[in-house]
């Protein structure tokens, strides 16, 4: 309590360090600003008191802080990414990308919920907790890495680089959005990502329709046609043996599925009525936890100007993701979509994309899961939902494979933040809870410690 007071007596310092921090670029798809932002990040904890290095990868620097405590037992990791997505155009955002401002109670800016304000709520919320108890009840290690939104390609190596100086307890990220509703949730799993690309294409360039069509094969049609044999219009991926390692939920995890309650109708309106492929609430989830999904992102080829033009075009692309649940991997998706292929539509090219992520998951019934749900009851007053797995990804694998760690996803977050798009933003009072929520994880965390030897 006595550290809630403290939050809120300096929330307009607290806000300024968020404004002073997003006004920095870090864009990791082209490099802008990285080197800049993680040396002020880096510098800004060692002002709050943690032990900091910046550890260079093949990639962006990783900035690894350390708080470390005499008396404690336990060890908090907590992961968070000072890289943005590229701001798009200008043209379309209210106020500039990287001039932060508060409006109508939300900070605007690229960055603000993805992942800047996040990860600094937990580093503010640690620090806050420091100053009010003198020494925290447990340690806190905090890796931000500089690469999360081009695939956080080297971050499993880091981890498993350093294994033993990131030992910890308990992983928590502070990514992605609350649920629609407002309410706190816990994630407990993330699915995985695997990006690739189909290409059908033939030496020669176009031809005329007339004068070749029907006698040479048409790129656009062997794709179209490919496509077909890889998904129905249900959804279902029809590659042999794709699914083979998808793991069933347990019955725990059924249970927190059922509990979701999602109300199908207003999905249906909020997103202007498009066709649902889930039958009901119970498979709208399921779908998303537990199903892996292929999408077709992107598909390209021939004419679409104005007018008509009777072409045989000589090139198709496909760009295509898979969220992937566990036990898939993303080597042995792609094998299998490999050997499709190459049955299928020989002529057919199938290249990954860089920077893939396995999926990931924590059991519902980790003990030291349960200081987080009582951080984030204290600070809203209501129970947080239970999610047993989140569909969008986040690199949680490198936590859970190299230090078989329980990580929880733990978003502070608006759903409503426009991430990766134009005006993303993040509440004000969100920033503030999720700064109080950081505290008492740590509070509680150390508390747990403490019970334990019956202290
Ligand atoms: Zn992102």
């Amino acid at each position: 309590v006595a550290v809630f007071e403290r939050v809120d007596r300096r929330r307009d310092e607290l806000l300024k360090a968020l404004l002073t921090y997003l006004a920095i670029p870090s864009v990791s798809a082209t490099g802008e600003g990285i080197a800049q932002t993680a040396e002020h990040i880096a510098a800004f904890m060692r002002g709050a008191g943690f032990a900091v290095d910046l550890v260079d990868t093949a990639g962006s620097p990783v900035v690894v802080g350390t708080l470390r405590s005499a008396r404690a037992e336990r060890t908090l990791l907590i992961y968070g990414h000072y890289d943005v997505q590229p701001p798009g155009p200008a043209s379309e955002w209210r106020s500039p990308p990287f001039a932060p401002i508060v409006r109508d109670g939300r900070v605007y800016a690229r960055g603000a919920a993805d992942n800047k304000g996040q990860h600094l709520a937990n580093i503010l919320g640690v620090a806050s907790l420091r100053d009010v108890v003198g020494e925290l009840p447990c340690n806190v290690t905090v890796v931000l890495e500089g690469e999360e939104e081009v695939g956080s390609t080297n971050l499993e190596t880091f981890v498993g680089a350093h294994r033993e100086a990131l030992a910890a307890d308990l992983v928590v990220m502070g990514d992605g959005p609350v649920r629609p509703s407002g309410e706190p949730c816990i994630g407990f799993g993330v699915r995985g990502l695997l990006c690739f690309e189909l290409i059908a294409e033939h030496e020669r360039g176009d031809l005329h329709s007339g004068n070749w069509g029907g006698v040479v094969a048409n790129p656009l049609w062997e794709l179209v046609a490919l496509l077909a044999t890889i998904c129905d219009r249900d959804g279902t991926v029809t590659i042999e043996g794709f699914d083979d390692h998808a793991r069933p939920p347990t019955e725990l995890q059924r249970r927190a599925i059922e509990r979701l309650g999602v109300d199908i109708d207003a999905v249906r309106q909020t997103l202007g009525a498009p066709r649902l492929l889930a039958a009901d609430s119970e498979d709208f989830s399921t779908r998303l936890a537990f199903r892996p999904n292929l999408s077709l992102n992107g598909l390209h080829g021939g004419y679409t100007g104005p007018g008509i033009k009777t072409v045989l075009p000589n090139r198709a692309v496909a760009k295509c993701d898979v969220r992937l649940v566990p036990d898939q991997t993303c080597d042995d998706v792609f094998a299998k979509l490999e050997s499709h292929v190459r049955a299928v539509a020989p002529d057919v090219r199938i290249v990954r994309a860089p920077g893939s992520m396995e999926p990931s998951q924590t059991p519902l019934n980790t003990p030291l899961a349960e200081p987080v749900r009582r951080a984030l009851a204290a600070v809203h007053r209501a129970e947080p939902v239970i999610l047993p797995m989140c569909g969008g990804s986040v690199p949680s694998y490198a936590f859970t494979r190299r230090l078989g760690c329980p990580t929880l996803v733990v978003p502070y977050a608006n759903a409503d933040q426009a991430n990766h798009a134009p005006d993303e933003n993040l509440e004000v009072e969100r920033f503030f809870s999720g700064i109080k929520t950081a505290a008492a994880i740590v509070a509680f965390l150390g508390a747990t410690a403490a019970c334990k030897d019956g202290v």
